[in-house]
């Protein structure tokens, strides 16, 4: 397994139009990438900041976990993503380390990653994202 940098913060937001103001207006950011991942029930943009970059997320549904989290926690960092080089890999190896994951298998994230989710519980209380990018 090898973890190379944080990919990603990831920031549930109410509106991502509006939200998307502070970030490029204020901080100078350029969005990107711009997409709905149907699944996952997200509208989401990314913005690059050097190595890393934030995701605003917007759910699309009232049910969807972006607006669960708001409903129980409001807005503010949902995830934190890890990029690794083999995320098959890394989930098998942490499957045999006995660590807690919510996908078993990788599934598809915005801007075409591969990414799996491990379970808060055996991460100190963060959702962390694996995220594989070719
Ligand atoms: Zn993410």
């Amino acid at each position: 397994m090898k973890v190379t940098r944080v990919d990603h913060v990831g920031i549930a937001v109410k509106d991502l139009e509006e939200s998307l103001k502070f970030y490029t207006e204020i901080l100078g950011l350029e969005a990107h990438g711009s997409e709905v991942v149907e699944e996952q029930k997200v509208k989401v943009a990314f913005l690059p900041c050097g190595d890393s970059e934030l995701e605003l997320l917007e759910s699309t549904a009232p049910d969807g976990p972006i607006a669960k989290y708001i409903e129980k926690k409001g807005e503010g960092i949902q995830h934190v993503a890890l990029r690794v080089d083999n995320i098959e890999e890394t989930l098998a190896e942490l499957k045999e380390k006995g660590v807690r994951l919510i996908d078993q298998t990788p599934r598809y994230g915005a801007g075409g990653a591969r990414i799996a989710f491990l379970h808060p519980k055996a991460t100190n209380g963060v959702l962390l994202e694996l995220c594989e990018r070719k």
